[in-house]
């Protein structure tokens, strides 16, 4: 395996890794990464740090052109300017993919000179993890840069699954106080779209709040599981965006909400963790013309990003500062939707909106630079 050594030199030395910028309008910096040594593609994008440095995952993907790749990363990390904003975290938005299939191309070579990238950008952009990025590539990548958040160590903050997931539980609370005027979920219809980290969480948050759950995953095995534990009804990968329920949740990939699903859709309402569920911005537009009201996701699933902040408070990680930032999700939700409602337009309208405002009077600016506990290992 191959090994660096933890000095400033040797974070940033790597002959043969180049990173090329790429101009894009609306977007401060984007990075085209690459090491012919250790086979890195790889694409940093940093959206805006109107706010703070730039803080958002690295999805290890096996894009299939780097054109996708590039629509991806700055998608992903324009979602998290307008996360990091509405959740007042004092961070700015950024992303980064790399392009390799997770199961056969990450070798811990790749993910080091990938670390050597972030470590050149001297902590404008914080990684962390994301779909096919694991803990232990974090402990990996930490190797090669500091500028990580999400390691398992002391003062660290770990996998964000469970906070991601208590928020969308607070986030469809939300739902049902606007919709039926009580927070409760007893009895309600709720169908669940990905059983993975965050789904299984909120599985059991959903089963002890008393709705009636419809579950899918493309893993088969997973849904019989859980439908064996939660008295779920499992419903096949095809068939749940167009379940008959109170609330559709979706908590696997993007892009579920567009011009073919939209006429399928048989729910009150749309509200989950997966990130950028709707494929175009007006697509917004196209659910509330339906009557469905919309959680935006950047906000609902903002657990995650709450949880890995707080480990760059002064003080170190504790998680009370998340579970309490995180339990008030619920709050941000409601005001959006009374916003969305006043002035005529869509919930994710008015929060894009909310959150231009912030960037603009620079609201949550970060006054104090982040501060990094961890350590390699
Ligand atoms: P995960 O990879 O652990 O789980 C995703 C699950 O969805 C898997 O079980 C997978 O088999 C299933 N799946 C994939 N395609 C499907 C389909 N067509 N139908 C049904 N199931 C399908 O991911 P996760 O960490 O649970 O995250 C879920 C979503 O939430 C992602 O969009 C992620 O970007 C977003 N998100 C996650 C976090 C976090 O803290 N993990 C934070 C913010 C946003």
């Amino acid at each position: 395996m191959t090994q660096l050594l933890d000095t400033p030199q040797s974070r940033t030395k790597s002959p043969t890794l180049q990173m090329e910028k790429i101009p894009v309008k609306g977007y401060e910096q984007v990075f085209r990464v690459t090491d012919k040594k250790t086979g890195l593609q790889a694409i940093i994008a940093i959206h805006d740090t109107t706010l703070g440095p730039a803080l958002g995952g690295t999805r290890v993907y096996p894009y299939t052109s780097f054109n996708e790749a590039l629509e991806d990363v700055l998608r992903l990390s324009r979602g998290m300017t307008y996360k990091a904003a509405l959740a007042e975290v004092g961070f700015g938005g950024g992303k980064s993919v790399i392009i390799a299939d997770p199961k056969k191309e990450k070798t811990p070579a790749l993910l080091m000179s990938f670390g050597a990238a972030v470590e050149k950008l001297t902590g404008t952009y914080i990684c962390a993890e994301d779909a096919g990025f694991t803990l232990e590539d974090a402990r990996i990548v930490r190797r090669a840069t500091q500028y990580i958040v999400g390691l398992p160590q002391e003062k660290s903050s770990g996998d964000p699954s469970a906070f991601t997931a208590w928020g969308t539980f607070r986030g469809l609370q939300s739902i049902a106080k606007k919709l039926f005027g009580s927070d409760s979920l007893e009895g309600r219809t709720l169908a669940v779209q990905g059983l993975g980290s965050v789904g299984a969480y909120l599985l059991d948050h959903l089963f002890w709040a008393g709705a009636e759950l419809v579950i899918s995953d493309v893993d088969t095995a997973k849904a019989e599981k859980f439908s064996a534990k939660y008295r779920a009804k499992v419903v096949a990968p095809d068939q749940i965006l167009k379940t008959e329920c109170d609330i559709l949740i979706p908590c696997a990939m993007g892009g579920i909400v567009n011009d073919q699903t939209l006429p399928q859709f048989r729910c009150r309402a749309i509200a989950g963790c997966a990130n950028n569920q709707l494929l175009r911005d007006s697509h917004a537009t196209a659910l509330r013309g339906k009557g469905i009201l919309y959680a935006p996701d950047f906000i609902i699933n903002a657990g995650g990003l709450l949880n890995v902040a707080a480990e760059l408070e002064e003080q170190g990680y504790h998680p009370a500062l998340p579970r309490y930032k995180s339990h008030h999700l619920y709050d941000t939700l409601l005001a959006i939707y009374e916003i969305a409602e006043k002035n005529g337009e869509s919930t994710h309208a008015a929060a894009l909106a909310l959150a231009e405002y912030r960037l603009k009077y620079l609201i949550g600016k970060r006054v104090i630079p982040p501060v990094f506990h961890h350590s390699p290992d």
